[in-house]
């Protein structure tokens, strides 16, 4: 019972999140306009509006101009409603899980918002990171002062790379959004899952680069939204962080 409602919860987020995607960096208000098609601008009635379904039974078409829905928006009602059970089963109904779902939703946004603009809005990253500082107060794994490392963190390395980049090839490597990102991450993670983060969302990141320079053609100056590559990242640290740093450091334990 539960789960139902957590699913059907998530499937009404997911479709809330996808309006968020679709107009933060439009500049168009997240409240006002209902729903309406990309394409023909046509309103949206609610019953060609229930999350997945109608993309099914309208075979991924607008009713009315018959152009092509794009993938993101079941893409989106399909991972959140899964993040929140994932979350669920670890953190159960608790302040915890409720923080981390606000930092997952947060994360959604972000890595789909950076693969279509590019961008990493402040809108997100800025009030996400004074909340995750204020809860630590309240966070059972990490205090203030970790939370604090982790901005530090986080933010500082990015911010580094950004200026060593801009300094000696005299281009932005970085975006100054992926720094923000990265503090509100470390606000919330601390330190060690914040370095976790850094650590696979990089290796992700250069083995999709790589590939797209072999296989694609594409050169080296061609960039990949990196906030959707430590969007993930940060989620995997977020669920298994922890054991996945403790798995690695005994191997380095020989009894
Ligand atoms: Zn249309």
């Amino acid at each position: 019972m539960v789960l139902i409602i957590i699913i059907l919860f998530g499937l009404i987020w997911g479709s809330f999140l996808n309006v968020i995607i679709y107009r933060l960096p439009r500049n168009i208000s997240i409240v006002k306009p209902a729903s309406f098609c990309p394409s023909c601008k046509h309103k949206i009635p609610f019953y060609y509006n229930i999350p997945l379904i109608s993309f099914i039974i309208l075979k991924g078409k607008c009713k009315y101009c018959g152009n092509k829905i794009s993938f993101m928006y079941p893409l989106v009602e399909l991972l959140t409603p899964i993040s929140i059970i994932l979350l669920y089963f670890k953190y159960s109904f608790t302040t915890f899980f409720l923080f981390s779902f606000i930092f997952t939703s947060a994360l959604i946004v972000l890595a789909f918002i950076d693969y279509y603009h590019q961008i990493l809005p402040n809108e997100i990253t800025i009030p996400g990171s004074l909340l995750f500082l204020g809860y630590s107060f309240l966070n059972p794994y990490i205090d203030f002062t970790n939370s604090l490392l982790g901005m530090a963190f986080g933010g500082g390395i990015l911010f580094l790379i950004y200026w060593i980049y801009l300094r000696i090839k005299k281009i932005e490597g970085l975006g100054l959004g992926d720094v923000k990102m990265m503090i509100m991450v470390g606000s919330f993670l601390g330190w060690l899952k914040t370095l976790f983060t850094l650590l696979i969302g990089t290796f992700a990141a250069a083995s999709v680069g790589i590939f797209l320079i072999i296989f694609k053609g594409k050169d080296l100056k061609y960039s990949l939204p990196f906030g959707t590559f430590l969007s993930p990242s940060a989620f995997i640290a977020l669920m298994w962080g922890s054991e996945i740093i403790k798995t690695y450091l005994n191997l380095f334990k020989k009894n």
